[in-house]
């Protein structure tokens, strides 16, 4: 039987708006029913005006991050059954310059991760055939490999918030993904951006971005192995 719950929506048109406002739409819940299925919903039912980035609806695309209850996740991802209250808060990303409603600019989350590197850097002449990597290899990065580059981590970052030009933990984990991969040789490329003054001692252990992640990951051990890795060279 669906359940009406209230969605209260920060609304934001540059264009017409002087200040952001929220407003609020009752919503017939259904059961196993998403953050992001209610909110296409009231576009399609109630408000065409509203402004949302998504894509894929199945956690894949990381399109859908807004803030939901005061925290970052992806609203594909999220079931209205799990968050508490009658109202629902709608923000969008947090740290992030608005462009319309719920859609951020999300330039300096990428601008951030082109600052590290993101692919494999090698220097040693090709093989004959390919790279190779055992299992095991492979087994060390595989957590960090599942991102999907969302922004839910960085944007519940206080440290960010503040300064944009601290890296991030998705930009470091991305730097973990490759640094620690048996087949990388960057590690001088990526340390002037890793080690500088918005690199991995920023960092200050708020845990916030691990609780974000939609995909589990456990970014602050990544940003800890880099700051290592800095610190001894050493990658165990
Ligand atoms: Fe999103 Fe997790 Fe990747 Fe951060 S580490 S961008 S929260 S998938």
């Amino acid at each position: 039987m669906a359940e009406k719950k209230v969605f209260s929506i920060y609304r934001f048109d540059p264009d017409k708006d002087k200040n952001p406002y929220y407003k609020e739409y009752a919503v017939d819940v259904e059961e196993g029913m998403t953050v992001l299925e209610a909110l296409i919903k009231i576009i399609e039912k109630q408000d065409a005006s509203l402004s949302l980035r998504f894509s894929c609806r199945m956690a894949v695309c990381g399109s859908c991050g807004v803030t939901i209850n005061d925290s970052p996740r992806l609203a594909c991802k999220t079931p209205v059954s799990s968050l508490k209250g009658k109202v629902i808060k709608i923000e969008p990303l947090p740290g992030m310059p608005v462009i319309k409603d719920l859609v951020v600019d999300l330039e300096p989350f990428f601008d951030n991760l082109k600052k590290v590197k993101p692919y494999l850097i090698t220097k040693s002449p090709d093989p004959a055939k390919e790279r190779l990597q055992t299992p095991e290899e492979r087994e060390i990065i595989s957590e960090s490999a599942d991102c999907i580059l969302c922004g839910c981590c960085t944007t519940s970052c206080p440290v960010f918030w503040e300064d944009n030009g601290y890296l991030g933990p998705a930009a470091i984990n991305k730097a973990f993904r490759f640094l620690f991969d048996s087949r990388d040789e960057g590690y001088e490329d990526r340390l002037s951006a890793l080690g500088g003054i918005g690199g991995v001692s920023r960092c200050h252990h708020a845990y916030r971005c691990v609780v974000a992640c939609p995909k589990g990951i456990n970014t602050t051990y990544s940003i800890d192995m880099v700051k290592k890795l800095i610190v001894t060279g050493k990658k165990d």
